[in-house]
């Protein structure tokens, strides 16, 4: 085993830069030299495949509500008044995603900063960081299935590249090989999962179990996740890593008017803060598509074994813990 299962208590915290040993001081470059792989590697995959790559925005008045998320632990949302506007800290471009895929680029990623300030005690999940970079992207009229190929296609190249020219790094940083994943990954309803781990602890039951990665489906969260009204079940996703958990969230989107509007309602988000996307569903200017974000972090805290992912971070983002840089 790699890496401690994510809740298990760790004793010491990833320090900044000034804090760290000599020897620390090589392992935090030789991580970096994995992240600067995996970036090159994965943003290939999607600029190969057709997708523009768009700037991130740090500022905007519509950004992810977060809400509801059975996952949610969020402390507090960062909200400035600039040029007599309310404006809030990008928790992810997914409003940003939506609007750009519909009216402009019809396949865009972007490597976007999130902030969310998590709970403190999330430090010792490992997996929780309070700024974090996704690779976020966009596919008008895809469906699930031809995200899951896509990002399949992405992991497979990155891994077998990464064994082959970091392969001294990964032998340092890892107790054992990085396996190359096997695709098709599996694709399980979130309802079995819950049946076959716990209700409360599945993510982590099925990242303990599985060799491959497994994506896990249907799963009831915020409204432009798509949703049948008619059956109930959600097209959405998220992948799970072996002896590691989530890197990856995504869905095929809401783009009716009607749907979009009922769900902002039921989930009691304020509506003022979707104007512009409601406003576009209702001139029939939002198109369907399916995307995701990868947790870059995530990934490469994966791929290294590292015990907590802001090891990947060269100025960590620990919850609880405000360094000066
Ligand atoms: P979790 O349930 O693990 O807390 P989430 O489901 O709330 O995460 P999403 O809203 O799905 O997170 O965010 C998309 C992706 O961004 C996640 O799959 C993950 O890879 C990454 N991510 C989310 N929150 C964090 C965080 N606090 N630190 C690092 N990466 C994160
Ligand atoms: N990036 C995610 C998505 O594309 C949204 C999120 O970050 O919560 O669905
Ligand atoms: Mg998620």
């Amino acid at each position: 085993m790699t890496t401690p299962e994510p809740c298990v208590p760790l004793t010491e915290l990833p320090k900044p830069l000034d804090q760290l040993s000599p020897a620390e001081l090589e392992r935090k470059a030789c991580i970096g030299k994995v992240m600067t792989h995996t970036l090159q590697s994965l943003t290939s995959t999607f600029i190969g495949s057709g997708f523009q790559w768009l700037l991130p925005v740090a500022l905007s008045q519509s950004t992810d509500p977060l809400w509801p998320d059975p996952g949610a632990s969020i402390e507090k949302r960062i909200e400035v008044d600039i040029y007599g506007k309310v404006v809030r800290t990008t928790a992810s471009m997914i409003i940003h995603k939506l609007v750009a895929s519909s009216l402009a680029y019809p396949k865009l990623f972007i490597v976007s900063p999130n902030i969310r300030i998590e709970k403190a005690e999330r430090a010792k999940t490992g997996r929780h960081i309070y700024e974090f970079s996704q690779i976020d992207f966009e596919a008008r009229d895809a469906s699930s299935k031809d995200i899951f190929t896509l990002v399949e296609k992405a992991l497979v190249t990155l891994v077998t590249s990464l064994n082959k020219d970091l392969k001294s790094e990964l032998d340092t940083l890892r107790y054992e090989p990085l396996r190359v994943p096997t695709a098709p990954f599996k694709v399980v309803d979130k309802a079995d999962l819950e049946a076959e781990y716990d209700a409360d602890g599945w993510e982590a039951g099925l990242a303990e179990s599985i060799k491959d990665p497994v994506w896990a489906i249907n799963i009831p969260r915020e409204f432009y996740d798509f949703e049948d009204f008619q059956t109930g079940k959600w097209d959405n996703y998220d992948l799970f890593m072996p002896n590691f958990g989530e890197v990856l969230s995504g869905a095929k989107r809401e783009w009716e008017y009607d749907k979009i509007s009922k769900k902002i309602e039921r989930d009691q988000v304020n509506k003022e803060n979707y104007a512009l996307l409601l406003k576009l569903a209702k001139e029939g200017k939002t198109k369907p598509s399916a995307g995701a974000g990868i947790g870059i972090e995530r990934i490469v805290g994966w791929a290294t074994g590292v015990r907590h992912i802001a090891e990947t971070q060269p100025f960590p983002r620990v919850p609880g813990t405000v360094n000066e840089l």
